[in-house]
């Protein structure tokens, strides 16, 4: 009977189909979808030319009985109606019913399933069934597609490239291998492996199979409750930073979201940890009653909207900024992959040195405690001089550290001018010969509308002649000998000030404005004493690490790498 009514559906099915899938990568969504739900403990994918001649998924799921496998093919088959709010409980993913035969209605499906002892094998080609029989399959399920969108020419040429098709695949694997840790999943294509977790159940792992050693080993661990919101996860040191937001992942409930809000705390959170235009690495999961969650867009789209967006931006944002505060920062100057073809290229020459070596492979079992910023602050340096008349050469008994003077001297101004310009009392400074600032009329007018900000940091001035302003008084802070070019910079930023006025946002770009202006440049030999006192400045930064601008202040040559690139030590 079933069969007749699959039979029926098949326009509609054809109709959903163009709704659930568009590419090879939401064919590969919807069964993976469906083994997850199985609870498979493994599942495998294996594409032939990205998908586009073949998609078959693997799982060890419970399986299904003949009865079963047939209802899969039927509209709204399971007994989890598609209702919105289910998406987000966290044992079910939602949107189930209409995958398997929207799938089924524009391509060719061989099914081979079983739950207990009894295997079936359907075939089923644009939504008919050609045939039905017994298989010798073991517990799970094995579904394989072809000829995808063969009798929908319209959705076929949108198909792209198997290039295409195979990086969504793999994006969309990659981020749900990071939802689940503790589901094995694997990727092939053409035979070839793309990627494979151990389902170990640890995340850092699992971020470690997939993107690598560069990147597991300079994650930072999270974890912090609030009243509604749950996170945990692992954040990027500032070093690994990318060109785009790929990799910063985000789940609600183990489902993959993306929100304006999370990506705005995260971005802020990195804020001066980072250049403008790279992003870092993140994998957050939040934990949250599914109330709070609304789905108002396509399901099938990855866009929510969050109540108490607020408190969830703040938790994200403080989490994270704490979590860099803490730890120690200083990137190496080697990277990891080029740290094993430095140990690959080694060629015994004699081992008369023995050096103890670092450990290079990964303990997941035990997370790296954090170190705390305060151990920065201790660190000791001894500088040795200045190279190019750029860079601070220091050592300890760790390493040898390079230090950008204008990056560092950068940071130690905007830190001072921030804190200064955040107090609520400004000490001032009265000036017995006024400075005159000429402006042209249009730069006049635009300064008098914003006049308040001026005065509100802390100068006075009065109309001096036509279209000059006469600074009588300004704040104690400014450098002593740069008063006028200072004053001229602030000027520039005020009028140059649009739409809603942000207070917070122009204290920051005085900050940094004067601060660069007011660092050493490079090429400027500076004495030893002046390194010193650079150092010693640096030191109490809350951000030694970057400059404003999220460029490194300090890296380091750790000895381990030093006498690895010297071929000193042996392993
Ligand atoms: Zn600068
Ligand atoms: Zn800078």
């Amino acid at each position: 009977m079933s069969i007749i009514k699959v039979m029926s559906e098949n326009l509609a099915n054809k109709i959903a189909a163009g709704e659930v899938v568009e590419k090879c990568a939401s064919v590969v969504k919807e069964l993976v979808e469906n083994s997850i739900d199985a609870k498979a403990k493994n599942i495998k994918v294996n594409l032939l030319k990205g998908g586009l001649d073949e998609i078959t998924v693997i799982d060890d799921g419970i399986g299904m009985d003949e009865e079963d496998a047939l209802l899969a093919f039927q509209r709204h088959a399971t007994s989890k109606i598609y209702k919105d709010d289910d998406l987000f409980f966290i044992d079910t993913l939602g949107f189930r019913g209409e995958a398997l035969p929207s799938i089924a209605s524009v391509s060719e499906v061989i099914l081979d399933t079983c739950s207990k002892d009894i295997g079936t094998n359907i075939h089923v080609k644009g939504g008919n069934l050609i045939n039905k029989s017994l298989s010798d399959a073991r517990i799970g399920t094995k579904i394989t597609i072809t000829n995808l969108f063969y009798n929908t020419p319209a959705r076929l040429k949108y198909l792209k490239s198997d290039t295409t098709e195979l990086a969504n695949t793999t994006s969309f694997l990659e981020k749900e291998a990071l939802a689940k840790p503790e589901i094995s999943f694997s990727l092939t294509n053409n035979g070839k492996e793309i990627f494979k977790t151990s389902g170990s159940g640890n995340l850092l792992k699992t971020i470690h199979e997939i993107f690598g050693l560069n990147t597991s080993s300079k994650m930072l661990a999270i974890h912090a409750l609030s009243d509604d919101f749950e996170i945990d996860g692992y954040i990027c040191k500032p070093e690994l930073l990318k060109s785009s937001k790929n990799q910063m992942i985000t789940f609600i409930n183990g489902r993959v979201v993306k929100n304006f809000d999370i990506n705005r705390a995260i971005n802020d959170a990195y804020y001066t940890y980072k250049p403008d235009g790279k992003y870092p690495v993140v994998i957050i999961n939040i934990y949250v009653d599914p109330t709070l969650v609304d789905v108002n867009i396509h399901p099938t789209k990855q866009d929510v909207k969050i109540s108490k967006i607020n408190d969830l931006y703040n938790l994200i944002y403080e989490t994270i900024k704490e979590a860099l505060y803490n730890s120690l920062l200083i990137p190496d100057a080697i990277k990891d992959e080029d740290k094993e073809k430095i140990k690959n290229s080694f060629i015994p020459i004699n081992n008369y040195v023995d050096v103890k070596g670092e450990q290079t492979t990964f303990d997941f079992a035990t997370p790296e405690e954090p170190v705390k910023n305060e151990e920065f602050k201790s660190l000791i340096l001894h500088p040795v001089g200045l190279c190019l008349g750029t860079y601070i050469v220091c050592d300890n008994e760790d390493g040898i550290y390079l230090l950008d003077q204008h990056a560092a001297q950068e940071r130690v101004n905007y830190e001072n001018y921030l804190n200064n310009l955040k107090k609520e009392q400004v000490n001032i400074i009265d000036l017995l010969i006024p400075i005159n600032i000429e402006l042209s009329q249009s730069e006049y007018l635009k300064f008098k509308i914003y006049h308040e900000v001026f005065e509100n940091i802390g100068f006075k001035w009065e109309e001096f002649g036509i279209n000059t302003i006469a600074v009588k008084s300004h704040p104690f802070w400014l450098k002593t000998g740069y008063e006028e070019v200072s004053i001229r910079k602030i000027i520039d930023l005020i009028i140059n000030l649009e739409g809603n006025f942000d207070p917070i946002k122009f204290r920051e770009n005085v900050a940094i404005t004067l601060a660069c202006k007011m660092a050493i440049k490079a090429n400027e030999h500076i004495s030893m004493l002046e390194i010193e006192g650079l150092l010693n400045n640096l030191m109490t930064c809350d951000n030694p690490y970057n400059c404003p601008h999220g460029r490194p202040t300090i890296i380091k040559f750790s000895i381990y790498d030093l006498e690895k690139m010297f071929k000193r030590a042996m392993n």
